[in-house]
């Protein structure tokens, strides 16, 4: 039973994570998520059903393109690997529990966030508010399954005060931080929230810690400027992530060593 449970979890991180990749590709272009059908980027023939088949169609066609041979990036199988890692990732830290519906939506927009972020250093609107209103929705779902409405207050609080914290980050240092690092904070607080108060201050210090170091790293190393902008987006869907999977484990060890 829970093998196969397991198994439809990992299925459904595939399907979502093909469907992340039309997002991430589109969104940002401002192009339809329906229309026209996914095509080969190199002669334009439309994809059949049985070549998009996450994974499975890109290993036995060995990248390319069935037509053309045109090469079809390592990108798209690997984005659908990661949100089937996630996934199960996920139920590995919550169990098939009310919030887990939340959480998958929860990491799959901030996997699609990270990297559009990554690609073109920018958070599209519509992707963090979409993610925020159907976490959201999820998480109100469980808490009144569980009839627990204190995570989601500890949630709501934490967003607002993260909100407020990446605001004034925004103004101080408006070209490190955009306004959609401030949008993608309210979404990451609500997310850590709900799992404790704990995960909000790890979460927010691995979010720095990462982009602080990583950053310095890559200006030391001379591999970006000093003034060239950062995806620091990454930094903190990364960082939240991290808080979220080994949270009660780090959670422990600042009352281990306080
Ligand atoms: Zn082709």
């Amino acid at each position: 039973m829970r093998v196969t449970a397991l198994a439809l979890v990992g299925l459904l991180g595939l399907a979502v994570g093909s469907f992340l990749n039309v997002v991430i590709y589109r969104t940002p272009r401002g192009e339809s998520l329906v229309r026209p059908r996914s095509h080969c980027p190199h002669c334009g023939i439309e994809i059949e059903n049985r070549d998009n088949v996450p994974l499975i169609s890109w290993i036995l066609l060995r990248g390319k393109c069935r037509h053309c041979d045109g090469v079809i990036s390592v990108r798209y199988p690997l984005v659908e690997l990661a949100t089937a890692l996630l996934f199960l990732a996920a139920v590995w830290r919550l169990g098939f529990s009310w919030a887990l519906p939340a959480y998958l939506a929860w990491l799959a927009g901030l996997l699609a966030l990270a990297l559009v972020d990554l690609e073109l250093l920018k958070l599209p609107r519509s992707m963090v508010f979409t993610t925020l209103l159907v976490t959201s929705v999820l998480l109100v779902a469980a808490s009144s399954a569980t009839h627990d409405w204190h995570r989601l207050l500890v949630g709501v609080i934490a967003a607002v005060t993260w909100f407020v914290l990446f605001f004034t980050m925004n103004f101080a240092s408006p070209r490190i931080l955009g306004f959609g690092d401030v949008r993608l904070a309210v979404l990451l607080g609500l997310g850590l929230g709900w799992l404790g108060v704990g995960h909000v201050i790890v979460g927010f210090f691995l979010a720095n810690l990462l982009g602080a170091v990583i950053g310095i790293t890559l200006i030391v190393s001379g591999r970006m400027k000093h003034d060239q902008p950062v995806p620091y987006g990454v930094f903190l869907a990364a960082g939240a992530m991290v808080a979220l999977f080994a949270g009660p484990y780090l959670v422990t060890l600042i009352h281990l060593t306080s």
